[in-house]
């Protein structure tokens, strides 16, 4: 039975055909793990805290940045450097006080991964990663509970659940990761504020489907949006038998993460950890550091001592690094992914050695390297 209050919250569900107090207690009897408290999984926790889902369980380890803003309309510009689940659950919370928020601020990883999805009746992917993906693909096909899947790209969105022994699953799709450097920079693509909201919305209409028992879920079906056109498309999409996980004869049997990164192991040899250039530096090497980000970023903070041209610019500009063509040379961007890109074109420039900062400005600043040289 519905307080009075509940009453006159679920209004509009309850005077819904179709839907009615039965749905309504369903939801609120409900348990929903949403990984990532991002893009996809803003708008969606939103929308799931708003209808009564009665249990969020959120997994993130990230903290809000002014970054996220753009898009992560769950997080505000006075939350910057809170940890992303804490500023879910106070959102989630003044939205409405039925639903009981767990927050995990942790990574989810094949140590959590099985706990996580067992305790919940069903995973909301809002993974930004592969190995993350294909984590919970795994985990929720162990458990025996569905996924609603969702993914985007620059302007381009899909959507899918996957429901063990009622359609494909992810691996189905994807049975590998993409070969390194076929996805462009991965932890910098941009992408278009408004598109998660689409996604991760359409995640938390077929959450609500699948946790009421309404309407059809997009099992075996693809939904695919592209933003620039404002087209939806819906595609079948089918079990593979050669899946590694659901296929008639697997080969994996437990939940285990994968490695993958976004860079080549050709480019992976350019790169350099923050030890190894606070070593470069302390040895007072004769060294070009070459921050190649945008001037809104640099603007921001930079390594003492670096030169500053955009990556866009570098081509055009290769010839005011005339005198460093024989010298160390080490590329500094965001996160490490640009850099090893102007490294790269460095190196084809005929520069003999360059280099490019893993983890880029970002891992500096959090080295603390930042506090011996202001
Ligand atoms: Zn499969």
């Amino acid at each position: 039975m519905l307080r009075p209050d509940q009453q006159q919250r679920y209004a509009r569900h309850l005077s819904l055909p179709g839907f009615g107090l039965e749905a309504q207690e369903r939801l609120l009897a409900s348990s929903v793990l949403l990984v990532g408290a991002g893009g996809l999984g803003s708008p969606a926790a939103l929308y799931l805290a708003a209808a009564g889902v009665g249990r969020l369980v959120v997994v993130d380890d990230d903290a809000v940045d002014l970054s996220n803003l753009q898009r992560q309309v769950l997080h505000s510009t006075d939350r910057a450097g809170m940890p992303k689940v804490e500023s879910a659950k106070r959102t989630i919370n003044g939205i409405n006080p039925d639903v009981a928020v767990v927050t995990i601020n942790e990574r989810f990883t094949d140590r959590n991964a099985r706990e996580l999805v067992g305790q919940c009746d069903l995973v909301l992917d809002g993974a930004d990663n592969f190995p993350t993906r294909y984590l919970v693909n795994d985990a929720a096909y162990f458990e025996g509970k569905p996924v609603v899947h969702g993914s985007i790209h620059l302007f381009e969105g899909q959507c899918t659940v996957f429901a063990r022994g009622r359609g494909p699953c992810y691996r189905c799709l994807f049975p590998v990761p993409p070969a390194p450097g076929t996805v462009p920079s991965c932890a910098e693509a941009g992408v278009l504020g408004v598109l998660p909201g689409i996604i991760g919305t359409a995640q938390a209409t077929e959450a609500i489907k699948l946790l009421t028992g309404i309407g059809e879920p997009l099992i075996g079906r693809l939904l695919r949006y592209d933003a620039l056109a404002m087209q939806f498309q819906t595609l079948s999409i089918r079990r593979n038998d050669g899946c590694p996980l659901c296929g008639g004869d697997p080969t994996i049997h437990t939940v285990r993460e994968i490695e993958y990164t976004c860079v080549t192991p050709a480019q992976r040899a350019l790169e350099i950890d923050i030890a190894e250039f606070e070593q470069l530096r302390n040895a007072g090497t004769r060294c070009c550091l070459l921050d190649v980000r945008e001037p809104h970023e640099v603007a921001g903070g930079t390594v003492p001592g670096s030169l500053h041209i955009p990556l866009g610019q570098l081509q055009a500009r290769i010839g005011e690094l005339q005198e460093w063509r024989r010298e160390e040379v080490v590329c500094i961007c965001h996160v490490g992914i640009r850099s090893i890109r102007a490294a790269e074109l460095l190196q084809q420039g005929g520069f003999e050695r360059v280099a490019s900062l893993r983890g880029g400005f970002a891992a500096w600043m959090k080295s603390g390297s930042v506090g011996g040289e202001a």
